[in-house]
């Protein structure tokens, strides 16, 4: 395997921006892993798969893993009903031609995650969500490397830890995730959860499982930048989330405040709109702005450096702490 470097990592992030690595390698076997691990075993390191949840503020004085380990097998468990199937994905599949490869056949549990761009390793490391749903629903197993000992680890889903756009994974950034274990039905049936997507479906009866895909395709495009045109990491924040006291003091201001109850008693609610109430959305600062149809997200108009966003990013942090006294967390990660 070679070891690229000062690799310029500008087209390994949909926000295109610049940086350096002082190493950069694709392993493309657990065996080749392994070796680039043992090689370089005091560097600092970095996974990167489709690079579509994170952005670069400066160089990185370490190793890149950019991984190529491709591969997908059903697997068959006698315990199991012959309803259930699954799904063993290696980590560098593209998500949403694996998502397609399920609906074409029929395998249910991935479409509402449809048309989210990165790969299959990445999407347990943040539990990606969508339209009501989140990949944690369906993961029966994780499988990785700890990038100390070079073992393959394997994660029940509880292992995992998951949380809201939050992993054991993601906390420890000790492990690389090298496939995923899904869990999926045979059987579809259309469980409304989610207004968008219900109303874009108001015309079908009984949707089908394709059904679902095309619709969510639909207004993902229609809402979202395509980070290929207009560079951009998806949304930018988590949705916060708050106390009742806190949720009951913005609703007298704004009756409208989306505030739904969580079982903790706190409040989660929309980053969106509290960006859209603080004055920001569509906000352009010369390269850097909130997107019109959708302030969560930020789009880079033309830099390179990510510092550019990084500013623009605290101003609207503190436009929102200033309206609302609500500290917003970046979900994207920043290097
Ligand atoms: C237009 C757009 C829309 C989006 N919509 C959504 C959405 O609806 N829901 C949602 O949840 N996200 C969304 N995202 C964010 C992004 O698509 C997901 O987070 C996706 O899982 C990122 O995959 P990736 O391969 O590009 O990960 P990367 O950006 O390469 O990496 C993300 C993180 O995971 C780590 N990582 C990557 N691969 C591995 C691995 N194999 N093992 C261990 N760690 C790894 C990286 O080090 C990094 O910390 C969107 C992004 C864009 C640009």
């Amino acid at each position: 395997m070679d070891y690229y470097r000062q690799t310029q990592l500008k087209d390994y992030n949909s926000f295109k921006t610049e940086a350096q690595a002082k190493i950069f390698c694709k392993p493309s076997t657990i065996q080749e892993l392994r070796q680039c691990l043992s090689d370089f075993p005091d560097e600092k390191k970095l996974i990167i798969g489709g690079g579509c949840n994170i952005f670069f503020t400066k160089d990185f004085d370490g190793l890149v893993i950019h991984p190529y380990i491709k591969g997908l097998r059903e697997i068959s468990d006698e315990e199991e009903e012959d309803e259930d199937i699954f799904l063993e994905v290696n980590a560098s599949e593209d998500w949403d031609e694996f998502v397609a490869y399920c609906v074409e056949r029929g395998f249910a549990g991935l479409e509402n995650l449809s048309y989210i761009p990165g790969t299959v390793g990445a999407a347990p490391i943040q539990n990606i969500g969508a339209y009501g749903a989140e990949v944690k629903d369906v993961i029966r197993e994780v499988v990785a490397v700890d990038m100390e000992t070079g073992e393959t680890v394997s994660f029940s889903n509880a292992e995992c830890e998951f949380g809201y756009r939050d992993s054991v994974f993601k906390r420890t950034n000790k492990y690389l995730v090298i496939s995923v274990v899904f869990h999926l039905k045979r059987t579809f049936v259309y469980i409304p959860k989610y207004a968008d997507l219900n109303k874009e479906l108001e015309d079908f009866e009984e949707p089908s499982i394709q059904d679902v895909r095309d619709a969510v395709i639909r207004v993902r495009q229609r809402k979202l930048p395509d980070e290929k045109v207009l560079p951009n990491a998806g949304s930018f924040f988590k949705n916060p989330y708050i106390s009742k006291e806190q949720a009951d003091k913005i609703l007298i201001d704004y009756p409208n405040l989306p505030a739904y109850p969580l079982k903790d008693g706190l409040i989660k609610t929309s980053a969106a709109f509290l960006i859209d109430k603080a004055g920001y959305k569509g906000k352009r600062n010369d390269n850097v702005g909130t997107y019109p149809n959708q302030p969560l997200i930020i789009v880079n108009y033309g830099t390179s450096d990510g510092n550019e966003i990084l500013s623009f990013m605290h101003e609207v942090q503190k436009a929102v702490k200033d309206t609302f006294g609500i500290e917003l967390e970046p979900e994207v990660r920043i290097f």
